[in-house]
């Protein structure tokens, strides 16, 4: 008995399933009405099953590289402190005591050695100083309509402390290609029909790129929406690593192994590389991604300090953080809402709303008699 056989191929511009019936040079997609010859689909598929898997390999981080390991009498001119409340380990130079925890507040106590803390390749150095992280926090309460009044008046900012948060930095030279399906649609009409043609087109992108100091945050104390929230950091600033960046300042001591950051890292350089690609197609009525795909070959890890400044304020037994980036002076944080302040404001709107349906009743009836 004879067996039919039948090879499904993928419409390049919708996806959808085309079947080849013998017989037949040319085959038609019963979605989007495309017309290919036999060979264009078989070279689609072979590109596509040709296609590399994704791959990102970065070299093993290693201690010594960039400007080396801690040299001689460094270590000695540091010390850190502990808090046993969260856990939170802050390192600064002999000169500088800490008696709170930048993050939680709590007492921390002093160690007089530094050991197992890896020397930063980078740091970005403070630019901003301490006056301008005043005037930075009475502009950022002063503007807030929400805030309770007490909250202005009663309370202090309890601490502000200027800390090197941790980062770990990703460089790599990285080549990426990206398929996406686009169409144009064009709409017109006679005097019986409204017309709509819809062209699929399947259009593909390469591209090769440069990635330079792609951050990702290495302190897990230091919330991440935070932390992506105060920047950018200008990365052409950073210096070479020396401890006298350190004088009147704290490190955070990172607590994201590189292995786990390496994840996010990958994560950013593929959303850029599809940004970036995707911008690039012009001219269609919809674009939607089908993939994109990177590869990388040996990427560098570096690990760098950034400037940041804390202040924490405690107000009716609860902590509330404000960071000011210590490089370009941006700021956020997080305050209390006056809650009759909100339903206040709510009742207006919705008595505003009340009042101009009245008046415009008003009007109607005016009219009518
Ligand atoms: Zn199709
Ligand atoms: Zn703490």
């Amino acid at each position: 008995m004879a067996t039919e056989s039948m090879i499904v191929y993928k419409c390049p511009c919708c996806g959808a399933d085309i079947q080849f019936e013998a017989g037949t040079d040319h085959l038609t997609c019963m979605y989007c009405d495309n017309t290919y010859e036999i060979d264009t689909l078989v070279n689609y598929e072979k590109g596509l099953s040709q296609q590399k898997p994704e791959n990102f390999s970065w070299k093993d981080y290693d201690n010594n590289s960039g400007n080396g390991d801690w040299q001689e009498g460094e270590l000695s001119q540091l010390h850190s402190f502990k808090c046993a409340h969260c856990g939170g380990e802050i390192i600064g130079d002999t000169s500088t005591m800490a008696s709170t925890c930048p993050y939680c507040d709590n007492p921390v106590v002093i160690n007089e050695t530094v050991d197992g803390v890896m020397r930063p390749d980078f740091i970005i150095p403070f630019k901003k100083g301490r006056k301008a992280v005043d005037t930075a926090y009475k502009k950022f309460i002063s503007k807030k309509v929400l805030l309770p009044k007490s909250f202005k008046t009663e309370h202090h900012i309890q601490s502000i402390k200027g800390i090197y948060v941790p980062f770990w930095l990703f460089d790599a030279d990285s080549s990426g290609d990206g398929h996406f399906r686009a169409t144009k649609i064009k709409h017109w009409s006679d005097s019986e029909y409204y017309y709509t043609k819809t062209e699929h087109y399947s259009v593909v992108r390469t591209a090769d790129m440069s990635f330079e100091k792609v951050p990702v945050d290495g302190s897990v104390k230091m919330d991440d929406t935070l932390m992506e929230s105060l920047e950018p950091f200008n990365y052409d600033m950073a210096v070479d690593f020396n401890t006298a960046y350190l004088a009147g300042y704290f490190a955070d001591r990172y607590d994201v192994d590189v292995t786990h950051s390496i994840g996010r890292a990958n994560d950013r350089i593929r959303n850029s590389t599809e940004e970036m690609l995707r911008s690039t197609v012009r001219g269609y009525s919809t674009v939607v991604t089908e993939s994109v795909n990177v590869q990388i070959q040996e990427g560098d890890i570096h690990y760098a300090l950034m400037p940041v400044w804390i202040a924490n304020t405690e107000y009716r037994g609860k902590n509330y953080m404000f960071a000011m980036n210590g490089q370009s002076g941006k700021v956020v944080g997080t305050l209390p809402i006056d809650k009759v302040k909100l339903a206040l404001i709510t009742a207006g709107t919705f008595l505003g709303t009340f009042l101009v349906f009245l008046f415009g009743l008003g009007l109607l009836l005016g009219g009518a008699v």
